[in-house]
């Protein structure tokens, strides 16, 4: 079984710690982790996936690339490290081979070993492991041992069954694995908040589905672009996912028709909520999902979120953003890769025909009132008949497809695919 001289002939990976705690959940998380990382894994070449307690071990034959193998790791949330990995049997002898042959054509100035005995019937306990092999190490390349930032770091793994040791490990993405969290339907825009916003509700295990409200052909279709491309990104970190693309344009020329300046915002955004929340319940959503940030802009105002939401009936309203400043949030967009997209430059539809300075402090009973001038049933219907659905899916070969849109006719597909578990 020993693999000295070799390259690494596994991918060691862990899962997000907080996993272990999830009491009579644990076994449904781990399964559910384990399955994402088996789907991300799919085209790579990899062998059978060996599920170890908070470990997924990885067979890496020769031909694989180890690079392509590490970047679809990357997108797995749940993974908290990964590394690519060294397996020989359980014996100091063979384990020290195994770290010299991670150490062959590193170039480092420091090292340090940790060890971790995971089989409590190795008759080493972890320091001592650490100082045996560090001895070794020393030994064997002269360089200085460093604990607080060591340029190598070594871990060794001591199992019943075999020891594993690797170099380089690196973080993963953590969070909870999509799947546990249930299924949430956020509302997004095209700008940089709502993509976080949605990203932060995949780290806690929710599948997220996709609301895009575009008034095309009142304006250029690019916040529709965008929020395509920006689904297609987030996909990688679901493995599917659907995107609903609402026409909203004739609902906002019957509200400009209506409704005072000051006022259109806070009735485009209600007008959303209605909308959303029925998209989301066909497609058996629990909640909806916002990337709004209380302060940020006047539709954002404690008065205005409240007599927005009052739209809807029944789901939930989710602001994983609501205490963030927006360099905060800019800096997330960075880290996830959405941040280009979102700043290419379009026209959102709720800037359509709105003064510099809108309501800030609304009333409900106002709001009310305007209201009471439009059909709102109508403007619901007709927008919901308008939907186009898109669907996304990750890996499918190299890259993303985007699957061709269906009409939804009026809700009825949308009803039957959300039944048939689509
Ligand atoms: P973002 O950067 O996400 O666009 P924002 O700071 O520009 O946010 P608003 O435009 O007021 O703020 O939007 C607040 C939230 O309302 C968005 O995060 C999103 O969840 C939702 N929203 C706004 N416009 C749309 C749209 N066209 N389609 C779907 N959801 C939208
Ligand atoms: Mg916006």
């Amino acid at each position: 079984m020993s693999e000295m001289g070799q390259g690494p002939t596994l991918a060691l990976v862990h899962l997000f710690h907080e996993i272990a705690l999830k009491g009579g959940n644990r076994s449904f998380f781990l399964k559910t982790a384990f399955r994402n990382i088996e789907a991300a894994l799919v085209g790579t070449g990899v062998g059978r996936v060996e599920r170890r307690s908070m470990v997924a071990l990885v067979p890496l034959p020769p031909e694989v690339q180890w690079p392509l193998v590490k970047d679809r790791l990357e997108h797995v949330i749940g993974v908290e490290r990964l590394g690519q990995a060294w397996r020989v049997p359980p014996a100091m002898d063979q384990i020290k081979e195994a770290v010299a042959s991670a150490l062959e054509g590193v170039d480092a100035s420091s090292f340090r070993i940790t060890a971790h005995r995971v089989d409590k019937g190795f008759p080493l306990d972890s320091p001592r492991i650490n100082q045996e092999l560090g001895v070794f190490v020393q030994g064997l390349t002269g360089l200085p041992v460093n604990l607080k930032h060591p340029d190598l770091n070594i871990r060794v793994y001591v199992h019943a069954q075999d020891a594993l040791v690797t170099r380089q490990e690196s973080p993963g993405v953590g969070g909870l694995p999509v799947g546990v969290g249930g299924h949430v339907a956020q509302m997004i825009s095209g700008g940089i908040d709502s993509p976080v916003a949605a990203y932060m509700m995949m780290k806690r295990g929710c599948n997220v589905s996709f609301i895009h409200f575009h008034s095309f052909p009142l304006v250029e279709g690019t916040s529709r672009e965008k929020a395509q491309d920006l689904v297609e990104l987030l996909t990688r970190y679901q493995g599917s996912s659907r995107l609903s693309l609402v026409p909203f344009a004739e609902a906002q020329k019957q509200i400009i028709l209506a409704v005072p300046p000051a006022y259109r915002v806070i009735i485009y955004r209600r007008f959303m909520f209605r909308i959303a929340e029925v998209l989301a319940m066909r497609a058996g959503a629990g909640a909806l999902v916002t990337g709004e940030s209380l302060g940020q802009v006047s539709s954002q105002t404690l008065e205005n979120l409240s007599t927005i939401e009052a739209a809807r009936e029944r789901l939930p309203v989710f602001r994983p953003l609501i205490g963030m400043d927006k360099e905060e949030v800019v800096q997330r967009a960075r880290a996830l890769g959405t941040y280009p997209i979102s700043i290419i430059p379009d026209q959102d539809c709720c800037s359509l025909f709105v003064p510099k300075h809108p309501a800030t402090r609304s009333r409900i009973a106002d709001v009310e009132a305007m209201e009471a001038q439009l059909d709102v049933a109508a403007i619901v219907q007709e927008a919901l008949e308008g939907v186009q659905e898109r669907r996304y899916r990750w890996p499918e070969g190299d890259r993303p497809a985007r699957l061709a849109p269906t009409e939804a006719q009026g809700g009825g597909s949308l009803a039957k695919e959300a039944a048939n578990g689509a």
